[in-house]
């Protein structure tokens, strides 16, 4: 069986084809600039990479030229398109409506139109992709994997805002998290590193990367989760705020006499690591400041540490109990510093890491101490490889 997943940006289109029967992965890469230019990266494990300038004026021409380099005879992996058993679509927003991944029809694409206003920067964009794949692909089976659909079962007292109650069954403004392939990826992986059921696991699992997001999987379910109405909230990240006081909002844009747009701006594009440390966005050169004495920078880097504390304490409460901590994405699968300052001091909820554990960590690793009673891992994440998984249940 062979899947393609596919992930479309607003000006990007990146693909991977699996092989499922061995789970390799036979070609990956990302088609960038689309609109303005174009760039396609292609690459084959064993063979050079294939980079060239290429005019892809929109995501259709992307996908053309994508499925011609997969079936060239220099940089190809198939000898017809027909190969491909079914496209998985990385979707960011499902709504209320889809509850698991999904085939993709026209009454799918037609509900997805009606979030983009809930989801204006990633909607446009996934569709444009499915209707690519619907045309060069007639025949072959589209499958949508929400990120939010893995929170569908949070109860709805932890989802309602404590505002008017029509702005909810009006507006649709309520939380509905993001991430969840990831979380629901790593929290599976924990439970095999484990060996345990996962139905028998309570498990916080961190993914800390340029977005940042806390879940609480109680049983395999996610019972709670840090960001919201939209990816803003939660813990500061690296360029967006996380959680604020709502009422600064309407203070800045006097003060500072900013309209609502630029506010909006501001909170998801010039905060986080980045606002604060007046740096970078990219926590590496934050880090790098603050072991140089850079207050700002140590700082950025304090709060993001309790920020993620405080979840794992909440959450541990709110599900009266904690079996293991998972750390995963860019800066959770690979820095360890964020994992030492994250778990110091909870000895009280039984979290105990092995420094030494923590130091030579690669891949993944369980750097608990041995006589921990919360389980620490770390775990790399594969939100394209789960995207095949789910696609695969529909061939
Ligand atoms: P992601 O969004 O998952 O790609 O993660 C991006 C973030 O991971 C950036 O803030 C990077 O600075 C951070 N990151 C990537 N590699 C490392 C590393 N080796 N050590 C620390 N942080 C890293």
């Amino acid at each position: 069986m062979k899947i393609l997943v596919i992930n479309a940006g607003s000006s990007s289109l990146k693909y991977q084809l699996y092989n499922m029967d061995s789970g390799e992965v036979l070609a990956k890469g990302n088609c960038e600039r689309i609109g303005s230019g174009g760039f396609i990266t292609h690459k084959r494990p064993g063979f050079e990479n294939y980079a060239c300038e290429v005019d892809l004026p929109s995501h259709d021409e992307a996908l053309s030229l994508v499925l011609g380099l997969l079936v060239s005879e220099e940089y190809g992996v198939l000898s017809s398109i027909d190969e491909i058993d079914a496209v998985g679509h990385r979707i960011a927003h499902g709504g209320e409506k889809f509850k698991s991944s999904t085939l993709i029809d026209d009454e799918a694409i037609a509900y997805l139109e009606t979030i983009v206003p809930i989801n204006p920067l990633h909607g446009p964009p996934a569709i444009k992709g499915i209707k690519a794949c619907r045309r060069l692909m007639k025949d072959t089976p589209q499958v949508g994997v929400f990120d939010t659909s893995f929170y569908s079962q949070i109860e709805d007292y932890r989802i309602i805002y404590a505002i008017p109650y029509e702005y909810y069954t009006e507006n649709k403004i309520r939380r509905y998290g993001f991430h969840g392939t990831s979380h629901r990826y790593v929290s599976a992986k924990a439970a095999e590193m484990l060996g345990k059921p996962i139905e028998e696991l309570k498990i916080i699992t961190c993914h800390l990367g340029n977005g940042s997001s806390i879940t609480a999987v109680n049983g395999g379910i996610a019972v709670d989760t840090s960001m919201g109405f939209t990816p803003q909230e939660g813990i500061p990240m690296g360029t967006r705020s996380g959680t604020i006081d709502p009422t600064v909002v309407p203070y800045i844009m006097k003060q500072r006499g900013l309209s609502a747009e630029e506010v909006e701006d501001v909170l998801n594009k010039k905060s986080g690591l980045l606002g604060v440390s007046g740096l970078s966005n990219d926590y590496r050169n934050v880090l790098t400041a603050a072991k140089e004495g850079n207050y700002r920078a140590d700082l950025a880097i304090k709060m993001l540490s309790n920020g993620i504390k405080k979840y794992i304490g909440s959450y541990t409460a709110e599900m009266n109990g904690l079996d293991a901590i998972v750390f995963t994405a860019g800066i959770g699968e690979n820095d360890s510093t964020i994992r030492s300052l994250v778990c110091k001091d909870m000895d009280y909820l039984g979290i105990r890491i092995d420094e030494d554990k923590n130091s030579s960590a690669s891949g993944a690793a369980d750097i608990s101490a041995d006589d921990s009673k919360v389980k620490t891992l770390v775990i790399p994440t594969d939100e394209e490889y789960m995207i095949a998984l789910d696609t695969l249940k529909f061939c």
